[in-house]
């Protein structure tokens, strides 16, 4: 999960991270005041949960409370299309209003999960401001990397060596390794997946500020934060994906036309591994999980139903927790409720498959049955090029 720069701020802010003073505002009126309070010159920054906003025109800096309403009502409701929002780009909802600050460097912060190493990494670079992404491919030599031992943290001599490699003075290294002990705490702590400054900014008195922050958390930890899972923004997310959450579906939209319902997440992934092997592009990952009743097997295939690019569906299910029927009595449920307009490819075994089969012959439903996993797969691609 995504959440906005000024929600980002605001926890940074309590774990001691110096961040700019600011407001957020839902309305013209609500940033003209927070403007006024803040004084000028301030900074209106949309707020989406894409970065490159900058050179896209949504951050701008203001001198006085006619321009800062300007701003606002240029910016709210605008469609902003930016590198990380794709073509389609995003609504800006909210706006961050924040005190201007005067810039003399700006710094990159970033903090991963580093799955190869099995730890956190932290990587600092001179080049803030610019995409990392491009940073990473045109000069790697200019980002510094540190792993952080799990048991002992972010190591006070690590901090140090980040600071005097982003050419930090003397008085600011102490500074710069508070920093980003903070960080590293409020990374382990809230479950982070991604925590990025950038900029993150040395201010012209010699001051660090974090100028950008943009953090995302570890979905499968969010249920030990409440707080956090409070801060979702649902318009900011694929609706479907939203929907599946709700029910508690492992769901991820992705870019083909083969709609996959399955029981478990290995058989799902092989799943889109055949899928793939047979010539054709799964739309979604889909775990419906091993204990499922009818509604949520409902649900999950309301999901895939209202997915426009899904020309053919593929259900491929090893009925062992969750039998057969259970299956069958959803996918029946749903193609009833919203009717069946692709090929529905089935695939079945285990636990009361004689009743499921049973039950989705009774259906008077189209039905293409699948002799195996392979078999499927086949069928479905066959049946979503026909569709086509
Ligand atoms: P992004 O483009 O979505 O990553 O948005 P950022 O928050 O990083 O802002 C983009 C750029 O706006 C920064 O790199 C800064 O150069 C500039 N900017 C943001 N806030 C201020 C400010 O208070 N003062 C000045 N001078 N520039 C700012
Ligand atoms: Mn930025």
């Amino acid at each position: 999960m995504n959440i906005h720069e000024h929600q980002a701020k605001e926890l940074l802010r309590r774990y001691g991270v110096p961040v700019p003073a600011g407001e957020v505002a839902f309305t013209v009126e609500e940033a003209v005041a927070a403007a006024e309070r803040l004084g000028f010159p301030c900074v209106v920054k949309a707020q989406i949960h894409a970065g490159g906003r900058g050179k896209a025109g949504g951050v701008k800096l203001v001198r006085d409370a006619a321009a800062a309403q300007a701003a606002a009502k240029d910016l709210l409701g605008k469609t902003l299309v930016t590198p990380q929002t794709g073509p389609t780009g995003r609504v800006v909802r909210r706006l961050l209003v924040e005190q201007g600050v005067a810039i003399a460097r700006e710094l990159y912060l970033g903090m991963v999960v580093d799955r190869a190493a099995g730890r956190v990494a932290v990587m600092a670079s001179t080049e803030g401001g610019v995409e990392i992404e491009e940073v990473a491919t045109t000069a790697p030599e200019k980002i510094l990397r540190e792993t952080i031992d799990p048991v002992v943290g972010l190591a006070p001599y690590q901090g140090r060596r980040l600071a005097f490699g982003l050419g930090l003075a003397k008085d600011q290294v102490g500074q710069a390794v508070s920093l980003m002990t903070a960080l590293a705490r409020c990374f382990v702590e809230s479950d982070c997946s991604l925590v990025e400054l950038n900029p993150l900014v040395v201010l012209g008195d010699g001051k660090l500020l974090a100028l950008d922050a943009k953090i995302g958390f570890d979905d499968n930890a969010l249920f030990r934060h409440p707080d956090l899972r409070a801060l979702r923004d649902p318009s900011e997310e694929d609706p479907r994906e939203v929907e599946a959450a709700k029910h508690d579906l492992s769901y991820i939209a992705l870019e083909g036309d083969i709609g996959c319902l399955v029981n478990g997440a290995g058989l799902a992934m092989a799943t889109m591994d055949t899928v793939k092997a047979a010539g054709g592009m799964p739309a979604n990952f889909l775990d419906v999980g091993g204990g499922a009743s009818t509604e949520k097997v409902a649900a999950a295939f309301r999901i895939i139903l209202g997915d426009p690019h899904v020309k053919a569906i593929f259900v491929n299910i090893f009925g062992g927790i969750l039998r057969c029927d259970v299956l069958a009595e959803g996918v029946v449920q749903a193609a009833r409720e919203v009717g069946l307009a692709v090929p529905l490819v089935v695939r079945m075994e285990g636990t009361n498959v004689e009743q499921g089969k049973q039950i989705l012959a009774a259906s008077g439903l189209d039905i293409i049955s699948a002799a195996d996993m392979a078999d499927g797969a086949q069928k479905a691609v066959a049946a979503a090029r026909r569709a086509a």
